[in-house]
């Protein structure tokens, strides 16, 4: 079978599977999870596949709610991501529903055809995206040993070659006073809320001297208990992006001084915690993109680069694609506008034309498994490509 006869194939085979790889993106979007709690999305997705035949590792990489599935018995093995987490509040306003049912229809199209094209599959199932660093802890256990390509998509307002990733850590500040009587004795007292303010305000003050490329950005989380007592525990969470992890890191240390100037201002004590791992950028690894592109321009899905600055936001898969030739294409899921992370984005991750760009990204996700395993000059460019 040649090439082109398979690429056919493989998007007659997800046609023949659209019912059911739509039902399992809405059952997911209509029950959201949060990361490392995934555990109704875990088992729809692992029980279509063990379905279809595949061999399936439940809580894989001492990760409950991870797993993975293979096929294929040799050559180039080629991963592909389903995430399946949601936010609080807003349900799948990130739309990781659609990320999941295109990997599992890729996966199980391209696993078809693993003999036919001496190919190796592997399909993770990644929690925690949403903070959690699923695949940071994956990395770590060992998920992509052996891989020679990541291939992933994400859902959006226009289709993209990418997002516009930066690097990010969350921090905790913890402020530390004295209580007291707020009427009657206030002076006894050492106000940490005071001090959580005083940091936010610094903050606030930061950031019109940082880098148009970098984001601070912070909530309260505790501000004492009663308005009548001077509160002595406060605290304060923050994401720091930069676009990249060198730089990251001289912008953490420009907000750990801000936050500690609050303690010190309202005389209180700080403690700072970084919540997990940082993600890194996402470095596109372009050869593998360009196939990626081209095969869905091949079913009439046009990518093209934004001109408006695309989507920003951080992943996970960044800490994957500096080890692992990987890409993060963004399928068109929305009305143009339609910013991820909101209300209006979790309505549309299970409209028309998200099952649409489900479908289509499917397609494109597994004719370029099938580049990865029937080229091999493919996978040495994209390797060549962290050296360029
Ligand atoms: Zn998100
Ligand atoms: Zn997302």
């Amino acid at each position: 079978m040649n090439l082109d006869e398979a690429k056919s194939e493989i998007c007659s085979y997800i046609d023949a599977i659209s019912d059911e790889l739509i039902a399992l993106s809405h059952a997911i979007h209509d029950n959201p999870e949060l990361g490392y709690e995934e555990y109704f999305a875990h088992e729809q997705l692992t029980q279509v596949l063990t379905d279809k035949g595949l061999e399936v590792e439940k809580g894989a990489y001492e990760i409950e709610t991870a797993f993975e599935a293979t096929a294929g018995s040799s050559g180039p093995v080629v991963a592909l991501l389903c995430e399946y987490d949601a936010l609080p509040g807003i349900g799948h306003a990130c739309g990781h529903n659609i990320i999941a049912a295109a990997g599992i229809g890729a996966g199980l199209a391209a696993s078809t055809l693993t003999d036919s094209f001496n190919g190796r599959l592997r399909i993770l199932g990644t929690p925690a995206e949403e903070g959690g660093g699923g695949k940071v802890r994956m990395l770590n256990n060992g998920a992509f040993d052996s891989v020679e390509a990541v291939l992933m998509i994400h859902p959006a307002d226009a289709d993209l070659p990418n997002i516009s990733s930066l690097a990010v850590q969350q921090l905790r500040a913890t402020y530390s006073g004295k209580a007291a009587h707020a009427a009657a004795a206030p002076e006894k007292g050492i106000n940490a809320l005071d001090g959580a303010v005083l940091g936010y305000m610094g903050v606030a003050a930061l950031r019109q001297h940082i880098a148009p490329d970098e984001r601070l950005h912070g909530i309260f989380t505790n501000g004492g208990q009663k308005a009548n007592i001077v509160p002595e525990s406060a605290e304060s969470t923050w994401y720091a992006r930069s676009s990249t992890m060198d730089r990251l890191e001289v912008l953490k240390s420009r907000l750990v001084e801000t936050l500690k100037g609050g303690a010190k201002a309202a005389g209180c004590e700080i403690q700072i915690d970084w919540i997990n791992e940082p993600y890194a950028e996402v470095l596109d690894n372009a050869p593998i993109l360009e196939a990626y592109m081209k095969n869905s321009e091949s079913i009439g899905r046009i990518i093209k680069a934004a001109d408006d600055g695309g989507v920003v936001g951080s992943t996970d898969l960044g800490n994957v694609s500096h080890i692992v030739p990987s890409i993060h294409p963004m399928v068109k899921v929305a009305p143009k506008g339609t910013a991820i992370h909101t209300v209006d984005f979790e309505e549309c991750a299970k409209s028309q034309e998200a099952d649409d760009g489900l479908l289509d990204s499917a397609k494109s996700l597994a004719m370029t498994v099938l580049d990865c395993w029937h080229d091999p000059t493919l996978l040495t460019e994209a390797k060549d490509f962290f050296a360029s």
